[in-house]
């Protein structure tokens, strides 16, 4: 423990049960879309958060057994024994570092399909599945709830056996029996399992007695608990019946995981909340109730926010998801007080967005997560340069910083240009949009880094043209030139342009995110991109008190934030501000007064009044340099043309802000490596196994 260092308490070892963690680091359990399909790349990304100095590290939920099947999704899986050694690669990675392994049993109930399985799923009650899925659960029996307990026993047997020293059970985020059979919605049984709160109670009751009895000697046994459900009195609420069932189960569990559900709620961006610590309310009681550790989340970044939360007795753990996604070092930042090297989350829910596709886990800020295994890569090591020689980066948005970032820490001599007189390029225009300030922090992290770098020349107001690169005669050129928005109304679902946009006043995001003046009478955002930045503009104006409608293809505003879980927020947001909604219905021309849209099932026209239109419905890379770059590179051109040219970043594919970074990064992994390298690591894959029929 480093001496002296105002963070001590941070670093201060916690008993659970039987086990210690090192310090107040918890990684909380949390999804990753890696599961039981990726087990090497699981077991590699959660060791690197080990590294990174959590004590705790934990496994997304993992299936106690295959009537709780959520395929396609990839979570975790303890059905039987034959699903040990998997888990058995992620525990032995994270013992390696010195941190504690938690694994979080679950099973699903009604939020199970059971797609694979093909088993009918289970519930409190008779219902319909939660997926949408045309089936329905089936009322579970006594035994039933007898065969649940056996396995869930089971799960914890074998959880031992495969090293884990936390086992949850898991009442929480809307997503399991153990919390249906708690809340009357759910539970409308007459037996002794339903009714009272006593008894909705005595599933979880059982449950955590028979794995503290089955386990209990050598691993600690975590609840997870959500205290509310953020529905006001419809549901349960963290001052009445949330605190009811914490006295009521006090000291029964080792350590309590309280948080909010369902997951939109547990998860909120920074566009909804934006400060962190947004759960702290809700669960602050939960010390004052049980003498065991108590662990809670809500993007808690900052360290003196956690110093406070020790200090005031709130928590006993700082637990994260997020914050050590974006940085899986915090803990050992923080520990040798390298605060300013931490790289922040900025509360976008791309990383979520992987789960609810079903892909390995991506983060905006950290673009090596979830390519430790696959790509080998690192968050805080990268491979020395391997020559003298020296690169230029054209463009400072995400992709330009974060390539001149990592050529930096290689060792290059890299110069970065950038035509505009701030860094950042869209992190910085789409940070200035309401409720994306937090977004700052891709460029503000990289650019305080870049300063402290002596190999980094950096020069801003510096729109470069082709000759002005030549003559600065460096040969590796990173083209990080960004993307413009179109103006012709070209979008996802059509692809002619809009009839008559000469004769109405035309704006992009690009002059929203400038402050561009706008007139005064009706706006029109036409969203075809359908992403989530025509929701933001839509929003931005209203707020900014603009009278405005946003018409799109799509049956809901900004489909694609269903998948970072802030659909209905977006909606409700919209709504609330009187945002006029028209969906299915695609602008194909504009009229006297305004545009004429078309409903996009029948073609019934409407006609929608407005003084000018915003246009959010494709982009066009930035190639002209490109383009230029290479005609010298032709035979017989330019000599002095330079070796290497490459585009990363929107100026390859326009896409989100880590898809960018992304490009970014690699780029600079790959600079000056050997050609077969690149082509034959594109990354490893893991091939199911043939060697066992069982
Ligand atoms: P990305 O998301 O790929 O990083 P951005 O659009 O955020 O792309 O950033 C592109 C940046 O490149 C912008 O800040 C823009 O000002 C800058 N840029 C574009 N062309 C030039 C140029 N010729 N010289 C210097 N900077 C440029
Ligand atoms: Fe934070 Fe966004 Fe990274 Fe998720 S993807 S950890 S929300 S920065």
């Amino acid at each position: 423990m480093a001496q002296g260092n105002r963070y001590d308490v941070l670093f201060e070892p916690v008993s659970i049960g039987p086990v210690t963690a090192k310090n107040r680091f918890y990684q909380v359990p949390h999804c990753c879309g890696m599961g039981h399909l990726r087990p090497r790349a699981h077991a590699a990304m959660r060791a690197v958060k080990a590294e990174g100095g959590w004590a705790v590290v934990s496994t997304e939920e993992a299936e106690i057994h295959p009537s709780s099947d959520l395929s396609p999704y990839s979570e975790q899986r303890i059905w039987d024994e034959r699903d040990i050694p998997a888990l058995r690669l992620m525990t032995d990675a994270v013992h390696e570092h010195g941190a504690l392994a938690a694994i979080e049993l679950v099973h699903n109930g009604h939020h199970a399909s059971n797609l694979f399985s093909r088993i009918p799923p289970l519930a409190p009650t008779d219902m319909s599945l939660d997926s949408g899925y045309p089936k329905q659960a089936r009322a579970m029996d006594k035994s039933d709830i007898r065969d649940l307990r056996r396995w869930h026993r089971q799960a914890a047997r074998r959880a031992k056996e495969a090293g884990f020293d936390i086992v949850y059970v898991y009442a929480g985020h809307g997503m399991t029996l153990a919390q249906h059979f708690l809340l009357p919605e759910f539970n409308t049984r007459i037996d002794e399992y339903g009714g009272s709160l006593e008894n909705r109670v005595r599933l979880v009751r059982e449950l955590l007695e028979e794995t503290k009895e089955e386990i209990g000697d050598s691993c600690a046994v975590a609840f997870r608990f959500a205290v509310d459900e953020m529905k006001g009195a419809d549901g349960m609420q963290a001052h009445e019946e949330g605190r009811a069932v914490v006295e009521l189960l006090a000291e029964l569990p080792d350590l309590w995981d309280v948080n909010v559900s369902d997951w939109s709620n547990d998860s909120q961006t920074t566009r909804f909340a934006r400060e962190d610590g947004y759960q702290i309310p809700y669960v602050e009681f939960v010390k004052g109730v049980t003498g065991k550790p108590v662990v809670a989340v809500s993007r808690l970044g900052s360290p003196d926010l956690m110093i406070s939360l020790v200090k005031r007795g709130i928590v006993d753990f700082i637990g994260a998801a997020r914050p050590s996604i974006s940085d899986p070092f915090l803990p050992l930042k923080i520990e040798q007080d390298r605060i300013d090297e931490i790289r922040e989350c900025i509360g976008c829910n791309i990383c979520v967005s992987s789960d609810t596709l079903g892909v390995p886990i991506r983060c905006t800020q950290n673009p090596t997560m979830g390519e430790e295994w696959r790509r080998g890569w690192h968050p805080e090591r990268i491979e020395p340069k391997r020559s003298e020689a020296s690169a230029l980066v054209v463009g400072a948005g995400p992709a330009g910083l974060e390539c001149t970032m990592q050529l930096a820490r290689r060792g290059y001599q890299v110069n970065l240009a950038e035509a505009s007189d701030q860094l950042g390029g869209r992190a910085l225009a789409e940070s200035g949009l309401r409720g994306l300030s937090a977004w700052l922090r891709v460029r503000d992290n990289r650019a305080y880094e870049l300063r402290q770098k002596a190999n980094v020349d950096i020069f801003t107001g510096s729109e470069l043209s082709v000759e002005q690169i030549l003559e600065l005669g460096i040969e590796n050129i990173f083209l990080a030139t960004g993307a413009r928005w179109r103006v012709d109304g070209v979008g996802r679902s059509r692809r002619k342009a809009i009839a008559g946009l000469d004769s109405i006043q035309l704006f992009t995001p690009h002059d929203i995110m400038a402050g561009t003046a706008l007139p005064d009478g009706p706006l029109v955002v036409y969203d075809d991109d359908q992403c989530y930045l025509g929701g933001v503009i839509a929003d931005h104006l209203s707020a900014a008190g603009h009278d405005t409608a946003i018409v799109t293809p799509a049956s809901v505003v900004s489909p694609w934030t269903s998948y970072t879980l802030e659909q209905e927020r977006v909606q409700r947001t919209l709504l609330q501000q009187g945002v006029k909604i028209f969906a299915n219905q695609t602008v194909t021309e504009v009229s006297q007064s305004g545009v004429v849209a078309r409903c996009v099932f029948t073609g019934q026209k409407t006609d929608i009044l407005c003084a000018a239109l915003v246009l959010v419905t494709e982009r066009l890379p930035e190639t002209g340099l490109y383009r230029q770059l290479m005609q010298l590179r032709d035979p017989g051109g330019d000599p002095a043309a330079p070796l290497k040219v490459e585009l990363i970043g929107d100026a390859l594919a326009p896409g989100l802000i880590a898809d960018a970074v992304f490009s970014g990064h690699l780029a600079a992994r790959n600079f000056e490596a050997d050609p077969d390298t690149i082509e034959n690591a594109l990354y490893r894959r893991e091939m199911p196994s043939l060697s066992n029929p069982r």
